[in-house]
């Protein structure tokens, strides 16, 4: 084979689509090259140890072959990690998914990508390993990593409204959170006239937010919180991101149907 034509990546299988009798399509995040999807042909047909080398959200070293069409071909591939974790178990699995969901609607095609492939490769790793309980918490940090790397992080310092410093509110007072103004607000800017977007952010729930991006993964899930504080992060992440997205994210509906399905929650 022609060596010009081959190009090597480090790659984790987003997702997979069966194509004609025995291919399989898949999108993968790559370190080298962003979202890319490349052809593993006649996948389906090999029952071989290779088989489980693209399985979903797996980590693997591709050889790729450029191929005619706006589509290279999977040539040789060696997985570097199964994550495990992730296919023993549904909760599991559907934390992988939203990950990946995130992943895609931020990625790029075609750009060099290596801190988003760094935080998806960890990320997957959190979820597959983690307690449980620490699920939620990975998944908010996941976030905002996310949004960090890729320029959206939300002001949770100031306000961010005219950046002034924000004064602790009394425990019956409110913060306000507004992804439009890019994040938290002070309660008179919150409560402005004309302001109609600003939902309520408690200090609890501020505190929560300032932690993860001032902080490493194992220190931030070590944090014990509330549920209801837990649960009013989750909401005021999933408006940012929607906002920053415009456009809802699919899995977290997925993960409301499973929430309502177990009584444990996620
Ligand atoms: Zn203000």
């Amino acid at each position: 084979m022609d060596r010009s034509r081959l190009y090597r990546i480090d790659a984790i299988v987003m997702h997979r689509t069966d194509v004609g009798e025995a291919d399989r399509l898949l999108t993968v995040l790559s370190r080298e090259r962003g979202k890319l999807r490349v052809n593993a042909k006649g996948a389906r047909k090999i029952k071989s140890r290779r088989a489980g080398h693209i399985e979903l959200f797996t980590r693997s070293k591709m050889l790729i072959a450029k191929g005619r069409g706006d589509i290279d071909i999977v040539s040789q591939v060696e997985m570097i990690d199964a994550y495990r974790g992730l296919r023993e178990d549904l909760t599991r699995s559907t934390y992988a998914h939203y990950a990946v969901e995130l992943i895609d609607a931020f990625a790029e095609e075609g750009n060099e990508q290596p801190e988003m492939f760094d935080l998806l490769a960890e990320g997957l790793n959190w979820i597959a390993t983690t307690a449980m309980r620490n699920l939620p918490l990975t998944a908010r940090f996941f976030e905002l990593k996310l949004l960090t790397i890729a320029g959206f992080q939300p002001q949770v310092f100031v306000c961010a409204d005219r950046g002034e410093a924000l004064i602790e509110v009394a425990p019956d007072e409110y913060y306000g959170w507004s992804p439009p103004a890019g994040g938290v607000l002070c309660p008179t800017h919150a409560h402005a006239p004309g302001r109609s977007d600003a939902s309520r952010l408690s200090l609890s729930a501020l505190k929560v937010l300032r932690h993860a991006l001032r902080t490493e993964y194992a220190a931030f899930t070590a944090l014990t919180i509330r549920e209801a504080v837990s649960s009013e992060v989750e909401q005021v992440m999933l408006r940012y991101i929607q906002f920053v997205l415009e456009r809802k994210v699919k899995s977290v509906e997925f993960l409301n149907l499973l929430r309502r399905e177990t009584d444990n929650g996620l």
